[in-house]
This record gives C-alpha cells, structure tokens and sequence, in this order.
C-alpha cells in the first residue's frame, strides 16, 4: 500500500462519508439515549456506529461495523458506556475503507483534558491540510478527513477546550455538522453556511443536538431551534447552552437543498418546515410543470412517495403502488459495481401487476442520479403490462458531483452530466421523462425564483455553484498535471 503524498492528494483512500450524529448532556443513561437517537437518524448512514460516554472520571467508547439496532442496543456494551454524557455517530462510507479505527465517535487526549468527536459532512481541504501537517511531523491514526479537526485542535494555544475546537475551524473549508464531548461539556457546531444540519433539543432539562428533529422524537425530547449556520453551542449538564457565533453570521447561509429533495427523514422538520410537506410540494409543483394522461400515480419507493402523494392530489389521479419494496434489501446506490446495483434494484423493487396491467402509469422519484433504478423499473412494469410508463423526477437533473457529505458520483456517473433529457428517455426506456425546474423548486420551498446572487440553498448539484473554495480539486488537478509534465519531460 502506497503511502506517499500523491494519495493525499489523489488516488489515496476516500474520505466521502454519509453520516448522523447526536449528543447529551445532563441525563442518566445517556448511552441509551444516543443509542435510541442514532437509531432513528439510521437513514444517514448504516455501515458503522459508534458511542463515546464521560463517566465524569473517564471516557468510554464502543465501536462497531453494522446497524444501531443490531450491534448497540445490546444491555452489556448500554453498561460499559456509563454517564450522563455522550454523543455518537451512524456512518455510511462509499469505500472499502470502512476499517474499525476509521469508526466515529474519534479521540484524543489533548493538553487540556479528552476530546471524543462525531462529524457529519465532508471537507474540501482535508488532503491539502492533511498533507501539509503531515509535513510537519503529525501523525494520523485515521484515513477520515474528520480527524483534522483533532490535529487542529491539538496544535491550538488556546485556554479551553472549546477555544482549541473554534481555533482549528479557521483552517477547515467545507461542510461540517459536529458533536464534540469534553470532560465539561458538549459542543454543537455547524459550518459557516450551515451545509450540514444540526438541530438543538431538550430532555426534561438535560440539552440534545442531533442531525434532524426525527432523533428527538424517538427519544421524547422536545424540540428547541436549529443551530445557526457558524454557531457553537456550548452544552452544560446544569441544561444552560452557551452560544458563541464562531464567524459573523453569514448573510449567506447555504443549507444543502439535498437534504430536504432526499437526505432528511420525512417526518423531520428543518428550520420549522416539515420534510414531508416540502416534498409533497415539489411533487404538486412538478405535477403543474409537467403535466401527463395517464390513469395512476405512483411513487417508486420510498424516497418518492411524498412528492407522488402531491402529484397525484395536484394531478387528481389516484395514488397507486406501482411497486413493492422489499424491506429485506439492502441499500442500491453505493454498491460498488454497475452489476451488483443492478441486482440490487431487482431484489428492492417488485412490480405491482394487480395495479398497473392494461394502465398508463406515472413513476414519482425524488431524484435521478445514475439512472440504475429507473432504467431496471421501466422494465419490469412493462413486463408487468403497464401500457405506458412515464417518469416525472421532483428535483432537476444532477449534473454536477458532491463534496459536502451527500456522496452522488462524479460526472463520468452522473447520467444527466453527459446526456440531454431525450437521451436520458431513450436509455431509460421510459415513454415521457421529465424533471421539475430550478425555479420551480425553490418556490416550492416558498423561497423562489432562485436568486443568483444570493441562492437560498446550496444547489451545486444542479448549478455547478459550489459554495466553497474546492482546494483539494484544484490541488489533485495541478499534482495530476505536474506528473503529466514530468512524464512528457521524461520521454522527451
Ligand atoms: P439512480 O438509480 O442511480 O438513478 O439513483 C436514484 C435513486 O437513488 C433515487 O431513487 C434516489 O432516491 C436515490 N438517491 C439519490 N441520491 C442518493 C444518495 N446520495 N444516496 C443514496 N441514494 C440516493
């Protein structure tokens, strides 16, 4: 295995990671509760999960590959987490380079006490940054781009814990949502444009943060507000929350438009909107723009449904189920090969005959990326007599990567990146393909037209305007060109 600079920059491990978080302070039995909360924020992430705990005299950490239900619900590892303090971390990564030590929560001991740490979102100059401390004599216990903001922290002169964790943000571009545990407290952060979400409950008195508001209900914590975009939020276990903004508030806030077209569970609430309600009206949006005869509606499940539920109200045609979803598959999108998604699909998703022979039918999906699931379903609901099958997508097409934490493939994947809409049809096989507009989501979100100077949302996967600077990009482009360079000097 190579170890030199170039996989920092390039070829290296990846560092893409789709994850939940959530943290307590100030309650009996906090393992159970970050247990209980990871659970119901499983959607984010199903690879790996961890808890750390402060006992008030140590730290406690558990570790495991595998789902919350199943590898930390279990009484014996609830018990050797003890405290009234903790956080922890679900974790989808797109490589094989899910190994044990890559699990979160992470942990040092720094000169003033322990820091455990769980971060959702994904940085844009962790292999710049990394290669540069690595220069300078840091060493890396992990291949995650989270584990900077310990080195950061490590190498901070501040007094207190918490000016060390702000301190190491100043050179951190991206996105980040974080739940930090210290000997005293707990920490929320959210990144300068609030990219990742990060929500702020209660317990009776005891104070919560989570990825979405969908963990505290699961626990029976009461909502209280979303961490601003820049916020610190500083957790005692007497309840009190300190809020310290680590940058002016931006007037540029940027939450990524992803989270509410798919990330987010639907019985979340961002920013006190519901989830289900947004998407809904994309659904009736695109029903407006992109009206179709046909005899029933249908969502491919279960991503799709809420916007098939406002298609289908908007478009006063009945909601049918096309398809059937086996709950016994697992996740499609991030198998490592074409063959094996295309196989997933299949074992995902059954046609529904009984509803669909002899009928037109219209196919709701949040959202179109390699075409895999819509190409297989076309299929199998003409196999299934479906006379006519027609695609209507309640986001527009995704030409552009991600780099903030959402993971969708890079261009060469991307089907909507190299192909026009009749293409898209044509390889799909579907007799009417079409996607909502941008303006037509962002006032779906009552927050539209898009203003270009000062967009509502980060929506790079449709615009190509990436909120941040891209320094690894930019940094992997000139290393790859230098190499070309130094080869064509070579030969010459
Ligand atoms: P594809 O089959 O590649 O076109 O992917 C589209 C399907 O994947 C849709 O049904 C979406 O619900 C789902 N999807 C979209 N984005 C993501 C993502 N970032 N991670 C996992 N699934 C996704």
């Amino acid at each position: 295995m190579s170890s030199g600079l170039d996989d920092l920059y390039g070829g290296g491990p990846k560092m893409k990671e789709e994850c939940g978080i959530f943290g307590i302070i100030g309650h009996e039995d906090a393992s159970a509760k970050v247990a209980l909360g990871l659970h119901a924020l499983q959607h984010r992430g199903q690879e790996a999960v961890g808890i750390a705990t402060w006992d008030g005299h140590q730290f406690h950490a558990e570790r495991r590959m595998g789902l919350v239900s199943a590898k930390m619900s279990d009484e014996k590892i609830l018990d050797s987490l003890p405290g009234a303090a903790g956080i922890g971390h679900t974790r989808y990564s797109t490589t094989g380079d899910t190994v044990l030590r890559n699990i979160q929560p992470l942990y040092a001991d720094l000169d003033r006490g322990g820091l455990a740490i769980a971060h959702n979102g994904n940085l844009t100059n962790s292999r710049t940054k990394r290669a540069e401390l690595i220069r300078k004599g840091c060493i890396f216990q992990t291949t995650m781009d989270s584990e900077l903001f310990l080195q950061l922290a490590a190498l901070s002169r501040g007094m207190t814990m918490v000016d060390k964790v702000i301190d190491s943000l100043a050179e951190i571009e991206g996105a980040y949502a974080l739940t930090i545990l210290t000997q005293h407290n707990l920490i929320g952060i959210r990144d300068p444009l609030g990219i990742r979400p990060l929500v702020l409950g209660k317990l009776g008195n005891a104070p919560v943060l989570a990825s979405e508001t969908c963990a505290f209900d699961l626990i029976g914590a009461e909502y209280v507000r979303d961490v601003r975009p820049g916020e610190t939020v500083i957790c005692h276990a007497d309840g009190t929350v300190e809020s310290r903004q680590i940058t002016p508030e931006p007037t540029h806030a940027r939450p990524c438009i992803f989270e509410l077209i798919y990330f987010a569970k639907p019985n979340s609430f961002i920013d006190g909107d519901s989830v289900y309600e947004l998407r809904k009206r994309l659904g009736r949006r695109l029903a407006k723009e992109a009206p179709v005869e046909a005899d029933l509606i249908s969502p491919i499940p279960d991503s799709g449904v809420p916007a098939a539920v406002g298609f289908s109200q908007k478009a006063d045609l009945p909601f049918e189920m096309a398809l059937i979803r086996s709950h016994y598959a697992e996740r499609t999108f991030i198998q490592p090969s074409q063959k094996i998604r295309e196989i997933g699909v299949a074992r995902k998703h059954s046609a529904n005959a009984g509803a669909i022979a002899g009928k037109r039918v219209v196919l709701v999906d949040d959202s179109l990326v390699r075409g895999t699931t819509s190409r297989k379903i076309t299929r199998m609901l003409r196999d299934a007599g479906a006379k006519e099958v027609h695609f209507r997508i309640a986001c527009p097409p995704i030409k552009f990567p991600d780099f903030y934490g959402i993971n969708t493939p890079s261009r060469d994947e991307l089907l909507a990146s190299n192909h026009s809409i009749q293409e898209m049809r044509n390889i799909i096989g579907a007799d009417s393909l079409e996607f909502l507009s941008l303006d037509g989501l962002y006032k779906a979100f009552g927050k539209g037209p898009r203003d270009d100077d000062d967009p509502a949302f980060t929506d790079h996967c449709f615009t190509g305007d990436y909120p941040t600077p891209l320094t690894d990009q930019m940094q992997a482009k000139t290393t790859a060109a230098i190499e070309q360079l130094s080869l064509l000097a070579e030969s010459s």
